[in-house]
Order: C-alpha cells, then sequence, then structure tokens
C-alpha cells in the first residue's frame, strides 16, 4: 500500500487533549442556525446569555457527516502534519504486533500486553517514547473534539480481557465473553444455523488501537473520518460484549448495507434479535451497522 501524505485540511489550531494537544488542527466552530442572535450584555459584569447548545449542533452535524461517512468534511479534525510519520510507524508496529501474536490471540489483548510483547520480538521491535505517548493521548482524549458522539466503555488504559472470561468460537478466529454475549451468539446460531457466523467477537484494545490506527492511515490522517467508521480506543462496545455478525459467503459485504438486505438478516430482524447498536441516522455520529448486535 502506498502511503500518501495527508491533504491540506481544516484550518486552526486547537488543542484538545489532557492540558491540550497543539497536534491536532480543528475547524472553526460550525457556524449557528440562523435566527435571532442574542448580544451577550457586557456592562455592569453581568452573565451573558448562554450560546446555543453545543451538543445539538453537534449531533446534528455528526448525523448529517455519518450519512456519506466514508469522505472528508472541511470540519473534520486531522492529527497534525509533523504527527503523521508518527501515526504510519505505530500503525506499522501494531500491525507486525498482530501478524507476529496471530489474528486470534490478538483479539484478547490489552494494551500493556502488546507493549511487552514488542519488546521481546526483534520483527516487531519495542514500541517507540513517541508511539505510546500517541496511543496514551489517543486514549485519554475526548473523541467528541473530533466527531465521534458515542460514550467511552473503557476507563482504564490497562483494562484486558482475562482468559477465564473469554470463549474461543471455533472457525471464526474470534472470542466472546462468557455470560449474555456468548448466549445470545448461540440462540442465533441454533435458530438461524451455520451460514450466520461471528464476523467480530469481543476486542482488547490492542486490536482496537490496530483498526483504528490503520483507518486513520487510510484515511489520511483524517480522525474524524476514521471514527465515522471505527470507534476510537476505549470507545468500542466490542471491548464490553457486543458483536458482529455475518453471512457466509458474503464476505467483505457483511460489512456494508447489503448485510441488511439478506434473507438472514431480515430473519434477525423477526426472531427479535437485532437490536443495533448505531441505527441509521445514529446520534452518535457513526455509520449504520446493521451487523453489529448490542449486548446489556
Ligand atoms: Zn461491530
Amino acid at each position: 500500500m502506498r502511503i500518501l501524505p495527508r491533504v491540506a485540511g481544516a484550518a486552526a489550531l486547537g488543542g484538545w487533549l489532557r492540558g491540550g494537544w497543539p497536534g491536532y488542527e480543528t475547524a472553526p466552530e460550525p457556524a449557528p442556525p440562523a435566527g435571532p442572535t442574542v448580544e451577550p450584555r457586557r456592562d455592569e459584569g453581568t452573565v451573558a446569555a448562554p450560546p446555543a447548545s453545543g451538543d445539538e449542533l453537534a449531533v446534528v452535524r455528526a448525523v448529517a457527516k455519518a450519512r456519506d461517512y466514508d469522505r472528508s468534511y472541511d470540519d473534520d479534525v486531522w492529527i497534525e502534519d509533523h504527527r503523521w510519520n508518527l501515526l504510519v510507524r505505530t500503525a506499522a508496529r501494531l500491525e507486525r504486533c498482530q501478524t507476529t501474536v496471530g489474528h486470534g490471540n490478538f483479539n484478547r489483548l490489552g494494551f500493556e500486553d502488546i507493549v511487552a510483547f514488542a519488546r521481546g520480538y526483534p520483527e516487531i521491535g519495542d514500541f517507540e517514547t513517541d508511539e505510546l505517548e500517541l496511543m496514551e493521548e489517543l486514549f485519554a482524549a475526548d473523541a467528541r473534539r473530533y466527531g465521534f458522539l458515542g460514550e467511552k466503555t473503557l476507563a482504564d488504559l490497562s483494562s484486558d480481557l482475562p482468559e477465564r472470561d473469554l470463549e474461543r468460537i471455533a472457525g471464526t478466529g474470534h472470542w466472546l465473553l462468557r455470560g449474555p454475549s456468548l448466549e445470545k451468539y448461540r440462540r442465533i446460531r441454533r435458530d438461524l444455523g451455520e451460514r450466520v457466523l461471528l464476523t467480530s467477537g469481543v476486542r482488547g484494545l490492542a486490536k482496537q488501537y490496530q483498526l483504528f490506527f490503520a483507518k486513520a492511515v487510510e484515511t489520511r490522517g483524517n480522525l474524524s473520518q476514521a471514527a465515522r467508521s471505527l470507534a476510537p480506543p476505549g470507545y468500542s462496545f466490542h471491548a464490553v460484549g457486543d458483536f458482529d455478525i455475518g453471512k457466509l459467503g458474503l464476505g467483505s459485504d457483511n460489512f456494508t448495507d447489503r448485510f441488511a438486505e439478506t434473507d438472514e438478516f431480515k430473519r434477525l430482524v423477526d426472531l427479535g434479535y437485532v437490536d443495533i447498536r448505531y441505527p441509521e441516522a445514529n446520534p452518535f455520529g457513526v455509520r449504520h451497522e446493521p451487523w453489529h448486535i448490542k449486548i446489556g
């Protein structure tokens, strides 16, 4: 794959991490809706009229952008130029981790697992200090600043998935959390048969980092565009039990709206299994994901 330099995108600088992260660029705030404006009263030290709710504007904008999610918009947030090579380097190291560990086991590893693992394997190489800082900063950052409005699912970077809580799902390369996730998946298979299978199960932070960084490289550093397709590390419900299902033989189309057109999907709906985390026009700024099954 050829890595292209990012195109000139957003303009104004704005720090948005712990104490401000000067590296990320943000576009100016979206224009307020048309209507009468209230001038703040500056006399006598009185409190100015409250601004229009930023949250409501953010949701409207996020829903609009998620309709055509895989393109860039003027107010998207990009990684700053001087961190582009760092992003690519970190993404490549995460890929080497996954290749060395193997895709199946990589799915259940935490952040600290892969840092230790990389140290022991010259073909991966120790994570550099700036790579660790980038990963930590991304975890600590409020993803709303780049347009992802979903809730945080993991509070702690050291969160992990104890193997005793997991069940390996034969033939899929994926794992599920024992309890409601595993039970729901087994009921789906019992009722729909083996044409429906797990396409992504529980995911530790390592996998979410690998997916998000790979997407951020694909979008040439556009974090907002990446987050419309993939929850940032710490925000994925795959970490706490949600899973993806697909139809045997549909391949990568399982992760498109084509899955929603299959008879299998219609049966899932009829049987009441489908409780979609990210329906159409969801208020989180995430693309429609009919294949993603919500737990809890
Ligand atoms: Zn999913």
